[in-house]
């Protein structure tokens, strides 16, 4: 139905007849001669219409977003008027004859300009919205993605294997979404929190190297960086540890991101969760910038200062805000307060080193040098103390930092860090069985199988594992594992977490019994494309690089879903719904 597209036109087709097919993206009534934006994939371009020369519809009845053909000749725009803005800005088309292909209502939301529009009337016409240029964008971004990435995991030999959506519970943490069987009425599948007990089965199997662009769902709250649905890419691999799995996520990390920017991510460092945690007061530390925290233990060990008499001390150097006023000090302090902090202690470096602060009476000279020295503070900075439990002091100092110092999702480049050796429990639950920090399945970390033999209540939580996890620019993007290969261990960690015998053979007896089948060594990986896409898009929110999102309170406003299901529909299901309220 045309030659070319609106959007690739340039000075080189000057001159040459052109067949457009596309939307009118606006529209310009300059007495008489009509100016109109056509927008198609490419883009968009001018089309000047001048009605009395003009063949086939009504030039001066087409409106915003009726769908049309142009004939029309390419010619430069004349001097002035070219458009710097617009990749087509230099040339326009002049149009020869005009085919209305389907004219629009007005249409109910502003295409392009994303500002000020109600989210639920934007996604309740999400295929208006879908025809803007950030939506166009941030989709087709996404394509060269899994592209990318799919390339790079063929390359390194991996093979992609479906795995089932109906499903019995895998443990990753989250509530399942359950889908009501009609051959067995009163049971339910579940859908795939993640392909992960399926892709230790392929493993078992000799599938040797599996990977998946695999959807998952998560029946957990919505948030900017969180859908029901999402997708990982999701790997596993035969014979390797977690630096061979790490390597060839790196290679589709990378080759995802150079194919977007053009430029490498070169090598990713790697630390240690007590690292990370000790440094940066986080196990997905934002490393575009500094502000490291700063034990200040050494300072304070013999302090009269009763504040800093404590398990730990430490602090952070603000630069070149000394001058901060009393209001967003006691912001501050409230901040750490509300993060379990017993309260937050500011210095504020002035002039020759001389501290000012309520707190200084009650430290020694010694005790101020120290800090100075040991946070490197200079005329005009503030610096932040917290002090008492390690755990809690990290924690704290570590979203005060992003508080203060994250710079937005699109600003200063992407640094990538692997963190590695994560606990193996996150807590101690109530009745106290420790909680898997990453899924049951992952291995303890070689050192520390003694620990976990002897170790009980929070002692378990210094139990270190093989899991590890991707982060970008603060951002979790993904995790993954050694996993467990042995059935008795397997067994064992189950029992510890409290899924006694039974309970381990009736949920997950299917993989134990396959672990007696020469189980290879596996470890694997999995991370979230949504949340790449995001990065890579600039967008804060990962509704904006999926085509068709769920709202804030997961309802989808564009179909109606979820919606209520006829009663001969749940008889056949033996489902009796007991309606609210
Ligand atoms: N299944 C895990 C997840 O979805 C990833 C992995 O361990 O491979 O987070």
């Amino acid at each position: 139905m045309r030659t070319h597209r609106a959007g690739d036109l340039r000075p080189d087709h000057v001159g040459e007849t052109v067949e457009l097919c596309g939307w009118v993206a606006s529209r310009r009534d300059h007495g008489g001669v009509l100016f109109l934006d056509l927008r198609d994939a490419a883009g968009v371009v001018q089309v000047v219409v001048d009605p009395d020369g003009v063949d086939g519809a009504d030039a001066h009845g087409v409106r915003a977003e009726y769908c049309l053909r142009v004939t029309g000749t390419v010619r430069e725009r004349p001097a002035g008027t070219v458009n710097p803005d617009l990749r087509t800005g230099a040339v326009e088309v002049a149009a020869g004859s005009l085919e209305v292909l389907n004219p629009s209502e007005p249409p109910p939301i502003p295409i392009g300009d994303r500002t000020d529009v109600d989210e639920v009337l934007r996604l309740r016409h999400r295929y208006l919205d879908l025809r803007g240029e950030r939506l166009q964008r941030n989709l087709r971004l996404r394509a060269t993605v899994n592209s990318a990435i799919r390339t790079a995991m063929e390359a390194n030999g991996f093979v992609e294997v479906e795995t089932p959506m109906l499903v019995a519970s895998t443990p990753e943490g989250a509530r399942d979404f359950v889908v009501p069987s009609r051959l067995t009425p009163g049971e339910f599948y579940a859908l795939p929190q993640s392909p992960q007990l399926f892709k230790q089965l392929l493993m078992v199997g000799g599938l040797d190297r599996y990977y998946q662009i695999a959807r998952c769902l998560r029946d957990e709250d919505l948030r900017a960086d969180r859908q029901f649905e999402f997708m990982q890419l999701d790997a596993e691999m035969s014979f390797a540890d977690g630096a061979d799995v790490r390597a060839v996520i790196a290679d589709a990390v990378s080759a995802a991101v150079e194919r977007v920017t053009g430029a490498p991510v070169g090598e990713i460092p790697v630390l240690t969760h007590a690292e990370a945690m000790a440094r940066f007061g986080s196990d997905k530390p934002d490393l575009r910038f500094g502000m490291e925290l700063v034990d200040l233990g050494h300072v304070f060990a013999t302090t009269d200062f009763r504040a800093f008499q404590a398990d730990a001390v430490k602090g952070l150097r603000w630069e070149g805000q000394a001058d901060l006023g009393r209001g967003r000090l006691d912001a501050l302090i409230d901040r750490a307060k509300q993060l379990g902090a017993a309260g937050l202690v500011w210095v504020k470096v002035r002039d020759g080193g001389v501290l000012e602060s309520p707190t200084v009476k009650f430290m020694s000279e010694a005790e101020q040098l120290g800090l100075l020295d040991a946070t490197g503070g200079r005329p005009g900075d503030l610096l932040l103390v917290v002090a008492g439990e390690r755990r809690m002091v990290d924690t704290v100092l570590g979203t005060v930092r992003n508080d203060l110092a994250r710079p937005p999702v699109n600003e200063g480049g992407l640094r990538f860090c692997w963190v590695v050796d994560f606990p193996l429990f996150e807590a101690i639950a109530d009745d106290g069985a420790p909680i898997p920090a990453h899924h049951p399945f992952t291995a303890p970390h070689p050192d520390d199988r003694a620990l976990l033999e002897r170790a009980h209540g929070e002692e378990l939580l210094a139990v270190r594992s093989q899991a590890y996890d991707l982060v970008c620019n603060g951002w979790e993007l993904g995790s993954g594992s050694v996993r467990i290969h042995d059935g008795a261990l397997q067994a064992r960690i189950f029992e510890r977490i409290g899924i006694d015998a039974e309970t381990a053979q009736a949920r997950f007896g299917f993989l134990l019994d396959a672990f007696r089948y020469g189980a290879p060594p596996h470890a694997g990986f999995a991370f979230g494309i949504d949340r790449l896409v995001g990065i890579l898009a600039g967008e804060e929110n990962i509704r904006e690089v999926i085509a068709f999102p769920k709202t804030q309170s997961g309802a989808d406003p564009l179909t109606g879903a979820p919606t209520p299901v006829d009663d001969r529909h749940l008889r056949e299901l033996g489902i009796q719904v007991r309606r609210r309220g």
